[in-house]
């Protein structure tokens, strides 16, 4: 049977129209998963705890989503200008989505973007803001190109999990982020940066298969084996039990 992995959808509230508020998640997310034999079930926000913990409960894997900055006072920070749009109503479900997961070290997570800084940021770490005003030397990270297409390089650290998954050499990878993670939170550790020295990706110190990475692998997978096998490990583990 495939196992049912929770796909987190953004709040979008629209214009207020009476149809205008939206969960939504690009397709991109579940299409993934599909091809990888898993279900997706998509999350829609929510500010019940148990609400969201009945959802997650019910899923064998979790996949954290990009969408919105994170809002900088749930890491101890006063907004700098340069923050991005924010969204309470995501930020309400990702926090109990990561409270859960650090609960269960055996749940197979996989986060995005976002979805990286939210687990780091609710995990007790901390995001840099914008990294064109606070990282000396960056990259770009804002790519504009086609979003299969890798623009920057990743350094993987030996012996990670993420190495193990997607092989030690240099990976190319598409970016599309203007934050990332500062101080990586406790039982976390970096696994992937750029060579500007910005991290791309963290993972849960002896958790089962828990990551995080900055770029978007759901956006290059249709065309890398490599980036695939993500997807294809996050299903497979849901589908061990
Ligand atoms: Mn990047």
């Amino acid at each position: 049977m495939r196992p049912l992995i929770g796909v987190l959808c953004g709040y979008d509230g629209g214009d207020g129209g009476a149809f205008s508020a939206k969960d939504s998640i690009p397709h991109s997310y579940a299409a993934c998963v599909l091809k990888a034999g898993g279900s997706p079930l998509l999350v829609p926000c929510t500010d019940d705890p148990e609400a969201a913990l009945a959802a997650l409960q019910a899923c064998s894997g979790l996949i954290v989503t990009g969408g919105a900055d994170v809002d900088p006072a749930l890491y101890g920070e006063e907004p700098r200008p340069e923050l991005g749009a924010i969204s309470p109503e995501r930020d309400a479900l990702d926090r109990y989505t990561v409270d859960f997961m650090l609960q269960h070290p055996d749940l197979p997570v996989l986060g995005i973007c976002r979805g990286i800084q939210s687990i780091n940021a609710f995990a007790g770490g901390t995001l840099i803001q914008d990294i064109r005003s606070q990282v000396n030397g960056a990259l770009k990270h804002s790519q504009q190109a086609p979003g299969w297409y890798g623009t920057h390089d990743l350094r993987l650290e030996p012996g990670s999990q993420f190495a193990e998954t997607l092989g030690e050499v240099p990976l190319r990878t598409n970016s599309f982020h203007h934050q990332a993670v500062a101080q990586v939170a406790e039982g976390f550790r970096a696994v992937a940066h750029s060579a500007d020295g910005v991290i791309e990706a963290v993972e849960r110190i002896g958790a089962r298969f828990c990551i995080g990475v900055q770029f978007h692998p759901e956006i290059m997978a249709p065309r890398s084996e490599r980036l695939a096998r993500l997807f294809t490990r996050l299903v497979a583990e849901a589908a061990r039990g």
